[in-house]
């Protein structure tokens, strides 16, 4: 299975990919989740993403586009892959594609999560991630067991610097000017596939399952 998560942030595009990449035993590719932690190690090209996340803005082309050639080089993508949070505009699903063709390893599909921006703002604005295994939880809707822990692996929970609300708004914006083309891109290639991102997270994971049969 070689998949792509469409949806805006929010949308729990990075809940369903830990599901779907243990469903398909593929390695869940997370842009997002590399340049975090870049940023937590202090290397190099984590400061160059940095001022780009902080504003909810995305990172140039060159370096993005160069980091997930990079990854897709390794071996363990050989059954597959999920790429969750790139391509992000047309200039790199247009990369991508250009990938994917050398290496004779056509996408299956490209999964998008639906859901509006009133419930993306509630969503975000009280997500927490944990410093350690980066996984979510919500002071409201997926409260963690102890206040300010993960319950996965204890690690202090913290709230994104882009998941602030001024930021939210503007993530938002870059999602429908950037993102979404991408969405007709993959339409006229016959690879887009949708699903309510509502509900319970098993109950999306089995849809997603059976849309992707
Ligand atoms: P995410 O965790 O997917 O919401 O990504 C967090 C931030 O990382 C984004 O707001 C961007 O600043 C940056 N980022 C992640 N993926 C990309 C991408 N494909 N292109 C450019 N910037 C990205």
């Amino acid at each position: 299975m070689r998949l792509i998560l469409v949806g805006p942030p929010g949308a729990g595009k990075g809940t369903q990919a830990v599901q779907l990449a243990k469903h398909y035993k593929i390695p869940h590719i997370s842009t997002g989740d590399i340049f975090r932690a870049n940023l937590k190690n202090g290397t190099e090209l984590g400061k160059q993403a940095q001022s780009f996340m902080d504003r909810g803005e995305l990172v140039p082309d060159s370096v993005t586009n160069e980091m997930v050639r990079e990854r897709l080089g390794n071996s363990d993508v050989g059954n597959g892959f999920l790429l969750d949070g790139f391509p992000r505009n047309t200039n790199q699903a247009e990369v991508l594609d250009g990938i994917l063709k050398a290496k004779n390893m056509p996408l299956d599909a490209a999964l998008e999560l639906k859901i509006d921006h009133a419930e993306i703002i509630k969503r975000l604005s009280g997500r927490r991630t944990c410093r350690g295994c980066g996984a979510s939880s919500h002071i409201e809707f997926e409260k963690p067991k102890v206040a300010g822990v993960c319950d996965k692996c204890q690690g202090e929970l913290y709230q994104r610097e882009d998941d602030k609300e001024e930021v939210v708004s503007r993530r938002l914006e870059i999602y429908s000017e950037q993102t979404e083309p991408i969405i007709s891109f993959y339409k006229s290639a016959g690879l887009l596939k949708n699903i309510s991102a509502l509900g319970e997270v098993s109950e999306i994971t089995k849809n997603a399952i059976a849309i992707l049969k």
